[in-house]
């Protein structure tokens, strides 16, 4: 069968008139970067060159190259090398867009190379970003640790009241950063109302010094929150957690308008941040196809878990945006959607112990964490989430640990909280394991 041929049998396939969990499995009827006819799942990419035929041929590809105004949007691809382009990054790019309600996704090695790719194009020596107290970890130390060094500002704000904004942004103010669910806390910050101040702002800005909204949406993935629908210009994403699923691939994707595509390749080009094909090629067949199915599961284990921990004597708080009782239960159920429209809260809990005092309540939980950690079947001490293992850790001494001491409570990081990512395990085997624990704390 000539390709040709095959293009107009399969076109005809209108994939807009199907749910999103099914087209997260079959991805679009028709790509130009789909070069190869008869496979059900794409093979795995493992050329770093291409060949070319001709000179002219070369020449043709590197002109279109990060040019995409030149291009027709249909056009097969000129593959050149890995770093410039490969198809299965470009159709796990396609994916990612079409999920996160991007015109476009870039990926990236991990999720800090992504978060410093979408800054790389948007700040510039002498601008200013204006980020959300509490982060992950290793973004704060990004821009604590090197941003100064490039003469970038990083002013922090609590952005879950957004009332003394305005006056915080400056000319110089090129960003507004954000994690909502926030790790580890799951703060959570209301974008809709922030597009609305920002849209305020920029409309007396020229075009190219409007504040773009960055929100990095790992915590949530777009099975439960899609940011850009929400009013963000950018989503990032750490591929290595929810979206990838398994906990056997490291990955980022920057996902916003078409515009800025030409510019995140060529930062990706010279930066050198390619995300291996290999992992791409997981991310596409096993994490995008399952996360509906992984997420709904964990959702409803999260729920369970957390309202157990709630109910309990020993506990002092749960933050879970499942809980009529957190603090932004109200806003969640209004960012917090998934696909067909339901409340999908996450699979991140957020809690503490009681203790005499703030040193009893985190000993408590160091004692509740080693117990686990050598007893427990279904949870495992360990960074990183949305893992098909529940995983438990302690933010202050682990993910966050680069925030001193007595600077946590001044970015919302109780000193004491416990940070569980659930997995797929059965959720009375998980809670079985829990109760067993808190036993030994009484
Ligand atoms: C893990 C994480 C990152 C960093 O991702 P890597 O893939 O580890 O580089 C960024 N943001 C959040 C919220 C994370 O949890």
């Amino acid at each position: 069968m000539s390709r040709k041929t095959k293009k107009t049998e399969t076109k005809s396939i209108d994939d807009s008139k199907y749910k999103i969990e099914t087209r997260l499995i079959y991805g679009k009827a028709v790509s130009p970067s789909w070069d190869y006819s008869h496979h059900l799942t794409p093979p795995i990419s493992s050329t770093t060159t291409f060949r070319l035929d001709s000179v002219e041929r070369g020449a043709q590809g590197f002109a279109e190259f990060a040019h995409s105004g030149k291009v027709k949007p249909d056009k097969t691809p000129i593959y050149i090398y890995d770093r410039l382009g490969e198809p299965n990054k470009d159709i796990l790019e396609e994916n990612l867009a079409y999920v996160e309600k991007g015109e476009m996704a870039v990926t990236f090695t991990s999720g800090m190379a992504a978060i410093s790719a979408v800054l790389g194009i948007l700040a510039k020596s002498g601008d200013e970003i204006i980020s959300h107290h509490t982060l992950y970890g290793c973004t704060i130390s990004l821009f604590n640790n090197w941003y100064p060094k490039f003469n970038i500002e990083v002013n922090y704000s609590d952005l879950t009241n957004l009332k003394n904004l305005e006056e915080k942004i400056s000319d110089k103010t090129k960003a507004i950063y954000l994690e909502t669910p926030a790790n580890p806390n799951l703060d959570i910050i209301d974008i809709p109302q922030l597009r609305k101040i920002i849209d305020k702002i920029n409309d007396k800005r020229d075009e190219k010094n409007k504040i773009n909204i960055v929100a990095d949406n790992t915590f949530a993935t777009p099975f439960c929150q899609r940011p850009i629908e929400l009013g963000a210009d950018f989503t990032v994403h750490s591929l290595t957690k929810g979206i990838s699923g398994f906990g056997t691939e490291m990955g980022g994707a920057v996902i916003g308008k078409k515009k800025y595509s030409d510019l995140l390749l060529l930062y990706r080009k010279d930066f050198g941040a390619v995300l291996n094909n290999r992992s791409a090629w997981t991310i596409l067949t096993y994490g995008l196809p399952s996360l509906a199915l992984r997420q709904k599961r964990q959702i409803d284990t999260a729920q369970k878990i957390a309202e157990f921990l709630e109910s309990h004597k020993l506990i002092k708080y749960v933050n879970y945006p499942g809980l009529q009782s957190f603090k932004y239960y109200k806003l969640s159920q209004k960012l917090m959607r998934d696909f067909d429209g339901n409340f999908a809260p996450g699979s991140m809990i957020f809690f503490a112990l009681k203790g005499k005092d703030a040193a009893d309540s985190r000993e408590k939980g160091r004692q509740l964490m080693n117990y686990i950690a050598k007893n427990a079947y279904t949870i495992t001490l360990a960074v990183s989430l949305g893992n098909t293992r529940t995983l438990i850790e302690h933010p202050a001494s682990m993910t966050h640990s680069v925030v001193p001491a007595d600077k946590l409570e001044e970015r919302g990081i109780d000193p004491g909280g416990v940070r569980v990512a659930v997995g797929l395990e059965n959720a009375d085997d998980i809670i079985k394991d829990i109760k067993k624990a808190l036993k030994t704390i009484e």
